[in-house]
């Protein structure tokens, strides 16, 4: 059997493949691209397999997320310590959270960060862009200080003067763009059309999403290697939504869990696009500009989440302003220090209950995604 280099790209819609020297950041015709093969199947070049079973030790408290590397595709050079975050107890919402925003820059997309990152190092790139002016951008500007690349972060010209010194204290290079939150995709990506720099998008990125995987591998290793009943996410581009499906389903797929859990994803109401395509533009209507982390009108990966929604039984609904700022009340007054955005998730899953599609009883996991500290 021929060797698939573990960088090497395939199309998820037409299957067209790219070699890792020709990496760009979407296929030709348009759609959004994968590696062209899991890094622990047998035809990646990759020479790390996963045992048949989980390894008694599994976790090196050092290497953090990167204890995963045989599902990783590349070696984790570029790392902070990020991953094995907390997964405790709270019984007030008879759940498991998973306290993402204790990571390095306070929010789980630096799961995605480090990465998206070790994977530009490892192909030797030397200027990387993100076009985001919250979690992501942050994430990025600082795993490149760590990996020594330039970074540019396209922001809103409106972006807060504290977020664009925080660009610029890690060494990156804040674009401001004037206009809409498609304005900055645009400038973003005429600058990779450009030849200029690579797109360590976290809507685009493969390896952003190999990342983000992990998030279910650690699920899985502290409840000793059973899947909850159901995980309940925020969800506007579906970082961490596809992330977790795609972790949750390579776990079956080496026999490491029997079953995967339900994705019950929360979207904010009048930026709720998943919402809308399985129950109809009234169960997505409204304005809710609190959950500003995840006001997405086009994900990128509509399609996929769609999909992964179908396989696993799972469902979308959209919370309003007052449910986000009650459930963001009710975190903190327990000791869980976020940011509103991330407070969508346990407000969902009270909804969730309520309307029946969780029974009583279910077993759930909610990650709590995102830091107080910079809100
Ligand atoms: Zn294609």
């Amino acid at each position: 059997m021929t060797e698939t280099h573990p960088l090497a790209l395939a199309c998820s819609v037409c299957s067209r493949r790219y070699d890792p020297g020709s990496w760009r950041w979407r296929c030709d015709c348009g759609a959004p691209l994968e590696f062209a093969a899991n890094p622990w199947s047998a035809d990646a070049g990759h020479g790390t397999q996963p045992d048949d079973e989980p390894p008694a030790s599994w976790a090196d408290t050092r290497a953090g997320l990167w204890s995963f590397e045989a599902f990783l595709p590349t070696d984790g050079g570029v790392s902070l310590g990020e991953g094995l975050t907390p997964l405790v107890d709270a019984p007030a919402w008879d759940a498991e959270f998973k306290l993402e925003y204790v990571s390095p820059t306070g929010s789980f997309k630096d799961r995605g960060a480090t990465t998206t990152l070790s994977v530009a190092a490892a192909l030797g790139v030397d200027r990387v862009v993100e076009d985001s002016s919250g979690n992501a951008g942050a994430a990025i500007a600082t795993y490149a200080a760590r990996a020594g690349i330039d970074a540019d972060i396209y922001v809103p010209a409106s972006v807060k003067p504290a977020k664009r010194r925080s660009i610029e204290r890690a060494g990156a290079t804040p674009v401001p763009v004037e206009g809409s939150r498609e304005a900055v995709t645009d400038a973003c990506v005429d600058a990779v059309e450009s030849g200029n720099a690579w797109y360590a998008s976290h809507a685009w990125n493969p390896a952003f999403f190999a990342g983000t995987a992990t998030f279910a591998y650690e699920v899985c290793a502290q409840r000793e290697w059973t899947a909850p009943d159901a995980v309940v996410l925020p969800l506007g581009h579906g970082t961490l939504f596809l992330g977790a499906y795609r972790g949750f389903r390579t776990l079956r797929e080496v026999g490491w869990i029997d079953e995967m859990p339900r994705l019950l994803g929360a979207q904010a109401t009048g930026y709720a696009p998943i919402v809308a395509a399985l129950h109809g533009r009234e169960a997505a209507a409204g304005a809710n500009e609190v959950a500003d982390g995840i006001q997405i009108r086009e994900p990128v990966r509509k399609a996929q989440i769609l999909d992964a929604i179908d396989a696993t039984d799972g469902d979308a609904i959209a919370l309003s302003e007052t449910a986000v700022e009650n459930a963001l009340d009710a975190l903190h007054g327990r000791g869980f220090y976020t940011e509103p955005t991330c407070a969508i998730a346990p407000a969902a899953l009270e909804l969730y209950r309520d309307r029946g599609t969780l029974a009583p009883d279910a077993d759930v996991v909610v990650p709590l995604t995102g830091s107080g500290l910079k809100s």
